[in-house]
């Protein structure tokens, strides 16, 4: 083995769907939970997710990140909810520093979303890890991401988790409350996961490209590119296992995955 690569954290994507995950009891919430469990604690965070999407590449910056509840029609028990993890200028100014491809903007405007919160009030209940987020560039392409993810890989060495959250199959314009999952969601799901577990990252980043294939599971692409970086900062000898997986409401997959050396 690599001697670095017993000091490299793993990697993370989870599959958040519903923002309910953050205050129900349910197979993924204890799944995340237990993932908190058993990780070595990171000295930091760092999360991509689907819900910060930006012109240019930005990375929160301020000392305590406010806790966004960016949705709608869901009980008062979720918009009162307070993740109150502090946030770490010094490490958002180490991902300016490690990001070459990009000019990567401190941002004092944001805060935590619920693509985070929802996730890390689960993994990491105490909130006393200190959390920062990277932005989702409108404008790059899926191969342009992926180049971005891997200038973080020396973070993992640091003791810093890189979480991304998202969702593999997204189509909230079909959503099927009380049904079961569409035969073409779980194509979808089974199919990427497929190509995860050959390291066919190419044929992942093509199929992103051809947007009349994959236009029902995901009809935009902001739910899926965190996992981009995520499989962007696999090592040659970095193992993936799935934590959760599932599809639910019809169209939404729950697949979660631990990328470890
Ligand atoms: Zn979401």
């Amino acid at each position: 083995m690599n001697p670095d690569a017993r000091k490299r954290m793993p990697v993370l994507f989870v599959g958040h769907g519903n923002p309910m995950n953050a205050i129900e009891s349910n197979a993924y919430s204890r799944a995340w939970e237990e993932m908190g469990r058993g990780l070595l604690r990171p000295k930091a965070i760092v999360c991509v997710s689907a819900h910060w999407e930006t012109n240019g590449t930005s990375v929160t910056a301020m000392q305590s990140p406010g806790t966004i509840h960016d949705f709608y029609g869901f009980p008062p028990e979720l918009f009162a909810v307070e993740y109150k993890a502090p946030g770490s200028p010094e490490l958002a100014g180490r991902i300016r520093e490690l990001c070459h491809s990009t000019s990567v903007k401190p941002d004092d405007g944001w805060g935590l979303d619920h693509g985070t919160w929802s996730v890390l009030c689960r993994m990491f209940p105490a909130a006393d890890i200190p959390v920062v987020q990277l932005s989702l560039d409108r404008a790059k392409t899926p191969a342009e991401h992926y180049v971005l993810g891997k200038e973080l890989a020396s973070l993992r060495s640091e003791g810093i988790l890189i979480l991304g959250s998202g969702n593999i199959v997204h189509n909230l314009g079909v959503l099927n409350w009380g049904g079961g999952a569409y035969d073409w969601a779980v194509e979808f799901d089974k199919r990427i996961a497929g190509m995860i577990m050959e390291r066919n990252h190419k044929g992942i980043l093509d199929l992103l490209n051809r947007r009349e294939e994959i236009r029902l599971a995901i009809p935009t692409s902001e739910h899926f590119l965190p996992l981009v970086y995520c499989l962007a900062l696999q090592e040659k000898e970095d193992e993936v296992s799935f934590f959760t997986e599932g599809v639910t409401m019809g169209s939404l997959s729950m697949r979660s995955l631990r990328i470890v050396s």
